[in-house]
Parts: C-alpha cells; structure tokens; sequence
C-alpha cells in the first residue's frame, strides 16, 4: 500500500488513537515510501522489460474481499509492517541472502514494530495485541522474507512465549522486556542430531549438583544460535523429564557453531548448541512446565505464524508473476493472455483464498483459545505447501528472469524447503491430522 504524505498523517494518528505508542512503536510509519533496489550485476534485458524489480510494487491479494473480515486497528497494524517491510526488508534482503549473512541491523526495527512477542502483555515489554494481529505482522514479514520472520517467530514463539507462560515472575521480568526490544535476543534448541521428529528421545540432559545443574549434549539446526544472547535448552532431567533451561552465552562450556552451506533461509543465522559440562544456576529452570507438552506448547504458537506467515511468501511471489505476465510479450501479446499462464494465476489465487478464509478462521478461533493443535497442523501444512507450489509456478511464469535475485521468488522457493521442514514435517502434520480425525497414532 502506497501513502501520500497527508494520508500517512491520518494512519499514524488514527494508529496513535487506538494502540498506545508504548505498545506498538511505529516509528516507521513516517517513512512509507518504498525504497529502490538498483541490481548488482549488468544483465542483457529484454527490449520491454520495466525494470518493475527495483521498487517493492506489492499490493496484496483479497480476492474474496476478506479485508472485511479484519478490523481497522489490524488493517493498520498490517499497513505499518508492510510499510517497513518496503522500506527496511526489500532493498537489502536478496544482497544478504546471497551473502548468506542475516541482516543483524533489522532487529532494532523488528522490535519496533512489535514483531517480538505481539501477543504477550504489555507489562512484560509485548505489546499486548491479539493473535489476529500477530498472525498478520508475521504474514507481512514473510512476504518480505522467511528468514526474517524466522527470527521474529523463534523470539516471540520459541523463546518469550515459554519464559511468559512457564517461568517464573522473576525471570519474565528480567528476560522478556529485553527480547521485546530486541536488545536481548535469544533461540529455541529442541531438534537434536539423532532426534529431529521425535525429539521425545533427546539425549541432551542435566544432573542436580546442588547449588547449580551440569549441561551436557547438543542441538543442531538451532535458528538464531550463532549470535543469540539466551537459549532455551530443552533437556531431560535425572528421572528422564523434559524440563526447560535458560542457558545464557558466555557460560562456560557453552557453544554456537554456525552451519555454513544451506540453500534456504540463506538470509537466516542457523547453528548449533553445544554444552560441555555447563554449570547453569538453579533459577534457569523453567519451574512451570515438565514434559514434552513444554516444546510443544511453543511450538503450537510458532506453528501458528506459519500458517500465516507462508502465505505472506505465496502472494508475493502471486503478486510478482501477475504482474510480470501483464508487462512481459511474447508472440505479439502479454504473456498473461496465453490460457496457460492463465491456468497458473487462476490456481494459485484460488489456493491463496482458501488459505486467507482458513487463517482468518484459525485466528478467531486462537483469540477464543479454541484452536486445537490438530488444526494448527493443518493450517501450517497447507499455507506451507500452498506457498512452495506457487512459488515454483511463479518462476516459471517469469521464465528466465525467475532464477535470478531480480525477483524474490526464488528466494522464497528456497526458503520455504525450510519452512516445510521446520516445526514439524510436512509428513509429521499429516499424521497429527490422521491421529486427530482416526483416534489411531501412525508414527510409531
Ligand atoms: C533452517 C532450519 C532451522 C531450524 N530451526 C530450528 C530451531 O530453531 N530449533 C529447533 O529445535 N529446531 C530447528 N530446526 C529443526 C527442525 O525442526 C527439524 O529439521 C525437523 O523437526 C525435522 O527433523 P529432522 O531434520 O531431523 O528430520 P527427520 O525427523 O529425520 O525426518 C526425515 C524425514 O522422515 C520423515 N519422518 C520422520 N518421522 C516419520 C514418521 N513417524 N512417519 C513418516 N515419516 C517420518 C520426515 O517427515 C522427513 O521427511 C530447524 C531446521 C531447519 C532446516
């Protein structure tokens, strides 16, 4: 959405009326004009190509008028992120992923913005705004990219939310206004080396000696790890209990290997965690919560922003082939003339709208605290899935043009080899969803 300058006036003091500053800093409201992407490298264009890939052009789809459907204050909340997605995200982020390197500066904004921890009270530093809004605020940073909302997932989901609903008064107040700002930031390490879908058999364990407890195991595929100031450690104690740790960096024996080399969510810190005899103080554990249903319950809120999230990166890469199939000739016409390309937009606008009317759904329902992990699972599995399928035939409607970093669809076709992977397999949804409709457990 493009503002004029008096119609951004109006937003941010329509903003102001409803959502305090404290609670949602929109600072970068002042700023809605798009920035524009200069390409790196001199390539040979077609003689009609416009150039469309230097300016963030993203206008959402709403096929089925589910605008309706939100209110103003999260229709202005989503005209803020998407506004600094434009402004902060789109013309840098393809010259980080190719980098591989996770654009560090964006988290004083992600803070800004509210991405840390939407849901969680105001009290403790969140901004206190319902799971509509936090499904859109993920939404929008997906499109812009998925490493990003990675981050934004594992510090508001993965490592506020299970220090919010399971620590103690003490360590709320001393941990979570820190990763509202971004000031602190922190990572999830659940998935092991041999358990990655059955993280019930995790090795990584504790023993109590005394005043402390001793860390010892490891965690791979840790997002955020290489530069987080906190992790939390998901680890079994002496009777064999899942319990939650909060390890802190500089604790000796305490590790974070990065994993070079990924194809996807390139723009993303991934690594490992590693504890050789870690000494963490008895006040670390996470005294409400023992057993798997700790991780999972975390889980449950990231696999949530997915499901909005990964639609995020589905209508982009829409927006984008529409786009070009209207500008891009071949044989005397626009390539959108042609009833394949055709076929191509028409089904992916038609997934996207059942996937919006599906969110939306799931969204009401997590307000009422009626959404069932089952239906997570299916949420996140279709926008998941819905978003790689477009994103492959986005590219070929961009033709060559599509593998290039001029366009964000290939980036997101990789990234989402992650997204389809991470917080539960595309496999692992399936079976949740088989267990809940049969009452019978086909994992085992
Ligand atoms: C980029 C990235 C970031 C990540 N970030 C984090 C993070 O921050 N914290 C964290 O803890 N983890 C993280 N993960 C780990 C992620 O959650 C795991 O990769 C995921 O749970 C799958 O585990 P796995 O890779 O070991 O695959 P496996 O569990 O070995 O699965 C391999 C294949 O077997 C299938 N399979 C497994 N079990 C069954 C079954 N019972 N029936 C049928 N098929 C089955 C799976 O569907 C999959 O296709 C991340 C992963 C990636 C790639």
């Amino acid at each position: 959405m493009q503002l004029a300058g008096v119609e951004t006036r109006i937003l941010e003091s329509a903003i102001l009326q409803i959502i305090p500053q404290s609670v949602l800093r929109i600072s970068t409201l002042k700023n809605p004009k798009s920035n524009i992407r200069i390409p790196k490298f001199p390539i040979s264009l077609p003689t009609n190509y416009t150039f469309m890939s230097r300016k963030d052009l993203y206008e959402s789809p709403d096929y089925y008028l589910a605008d309706e459907l939100l209110s103003d204050e999260h229709k202005l909340i989503r005209a803020s992120v998407r506004d600094w997605v434009k402004k902060e995200v789109s013309p840098i982020i393809e010259d980080y992923a190719q980098r591989a390197e996770f654009p560090k500066h964006l988290i004083k904004g992600l803070g800004e913005i509210g991405a840390f921890g939407p849901t969680i009270p105001v009290e403790y530093g969140g901004a206190g705004l319902d799971y509509m809004a936090y499904g859109i605020i993920m939404q929008e940073i997906e499109r812009g990219d998925s490493g990003i909302r990675s981050t934004a997932s594992v510090q508001g989901s993965l490592v506020m939310y299970p220090i919010y609903a399971y620590g103690s008064e003490e360590q709320k107040h001393k941990y979570l206004p820190k990763l509202a700002t971004g000031e602190l930031m922190g990572c999830f390490g659940l998935t092991e080396p041999d358990h990655g879908s059955d993280p019930g058999g995790m090795t990584t364990n504790f023993k109590d000696k005394g005043d402390h407890y001793l860390l010892n195991g490891a965690k791979m595929w840790i997002s955020n790890s290489p530069f987080a100031g906190i992790a939390i450690v998901w680890a079994k104690d002496e009777s064999g209990k899942i319990r939650g740790l909060i390890v802190e960096r500089g604790m000796e024996g305490f590790t974070t290997p990065e994993t070079h080399n990924k194809w996807s969510l390139r723009a993303s810190a991934t690594g490992e965690l590693v504890f050789d005899n870690v000494k963490v103080p008895k006040e670390n554990l996470l005294p409400n919560v023992a057993g798997l249903k700790g991780p999972l319950g975390c889980l449950n809120q990231a696999r949530y922003g997915i499901a909005w999230g990964a639609l995020g990166a589905a209508m982009d890469c829409y927006d984008t082939a529409l786009r070009y199939s209207k500008e891009r000739r071949q044989f005397g016409k626009p390539i959108g003339g042609f009833q394949l390309q055709q076929k191509k937009l028409a089904e992916m606008i038609t997934e996207i709208t059942k996937g919006q009317l599906l969110v939306w759904r799931l969204g009401t329902l997590k307000n009422e605290n009626r959404a069932t992990p089952a239906q997570i699972s299916m949420s996140k599995r279709n926008s998941v899935i819905t978003a790689l399928n477009i994103a492959r035939e986005a590219r070929q409607i961009l033709g060559g043009m599509g593998i290039t970093g001029e366009y964000p669809i290939m980036r997101h076709m990789m990234n989402l080899e992650s997204v389809i992977t991470y917080e539960g397999t595309h496999d692992i949804h399936l079976l949740i969803t088989g267990l809940d409709i049969t009452g019978e457990e086909a994992f085992k």
